[in-house]
């Protein structure tokens, strides 16, 4: 066996370990959540559409407007209270989807999608989680607009964390769909794979939606033999990252691959194939000789295949 790799310093996975206190007490109370909208510290990020505006500045873009600035844009579709950063009241306002194209025409703000915001730095790191909170909650917001009992129009209560249908009295909360996205190992080797939409050269774990009634280790197991024909035996957890394309919560997990034959599923995987530790090592240090690479460090695939690499991986 080869020596551990030095891969430097851990980085920061995207959109997680947030600094927002959420405060879910004060969502109850309309008047406390009135008096949060009017504190003279309070700020909010805007959404259009896809689109996350952000103020041009020297450096990194600020993505916070005061709450009476956010006003002049245009009709807001949905105001949510995310919670409190370092005592002061953070919001996420739903511009009309349309606006994007208002700010686009102005020099002074850039206008993007939240993804293309991590990739790029383009805000300070601590912007990324109630950033992902705000836009997973306003998209829930915009889907979910009628009753799913009696489709009747609903109503927004609870500063943007439930919706209520006034005729059936049914309440609705915002969802969040589980992912589970896995690493097969088997000793000094693994299997990654290519989802069409890639880009070339990168590789990555499987992953697909948790289905109803179904544990995290069995999606694991299921996900792992249908994309890829490996059958696991062992599942263990790593870490989770909320990935709001659009209201994920993404489940890292390492599996014990049992099989070795690889029968890809071409609706699912452009290709998938086993990679030892070495080559592996080398994607992550942007070093391999064909310019294969692994997901960038913002996101929990990054993480899940270091952790493999740097022999943090253990079945018990
Ligand atoms: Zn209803």
């Amino acid at each position: 066996m080869s020596p551990r790799p030095d891969l430097g310093p851990k980085p920061r996975l995207g959109y997680a370990a947030s600094s927002i206190e959420r405060a879910a007490e004060r969502r109850t109370d309309a008047a406390a959540l009135a008096a949060l909208e009017n504190d003279r510290h309070a700020r909010a990020y805007l959404v259009a559409g896809d689109s996350v505006i952000l103020k041009k500045t020297a450096d990194v873009a600020d993505p916070l407007f005061n709450l009476a600035e956010a006003r002049t844009f245009g009709r807001t579709a949905e105001v949510v209270f995310l919670g409190l950063c370092n005592g002061a009241p953070r919001f996420a306002i739903a511009l009309e989807p349309q606006a994007a194209e208002t700010f686009k025409a102005r020099d002074e703000f850039v206008v993007t999608d939240l993804r293309s915001i991590a990739m790029r730095g383009l805000v300070e790191a601590d912007h990324l989680a109630p950033l992902a909170e705000g836009k997973a909650l306003l998209n829930w917001h915009a889907r979910h607009r009628f009753c799913s009992t009696c489709g009747a129009a609903t109503e927004v209560v609870e500063g943007g964390w439930r919706r209520d249908c006034p005729s059936c009295r049914a309440p609705h909360f915002p969802r969040t769909d589980p992912v589970v996205i896995m690493l097969a190992i088997a000793g000094e080797r693994c299997v990654l794979g290519r989802s069409y939409r890639f880009q070339p050269g990168m590789w990555s774990c499987l992953a697909g939606f948790v289905e109803p009634g179904e544990a995290i280790e069995d999606a694991v197991r299921r996900e792992t033999r249908e994309e890829a024909g490996i059958v696991c035996g062992r599942v263990r957890y790593f870490a989770s990252q909320p990935w709001p394309f659009p209201t994920s919560l993404m489940i890292g997990c390492h599996a014990e691959a049992c099989s070795r034959e690889i029968v890809i599923d071409r609706s699912e995987l452009d290709d998938a194939r086993w990679f030892d530790r070495e080559e592996v090592a080398a994607m992550l240090l942007r070093r391999h000789p064909d310019g294969l690479s692994t997901p960038p460090s913002m996101a929990i695939a990054y993480h899940i295949i270091r952790a493999w690499v740097e022999e943090e991986v253990e079945f018990r």
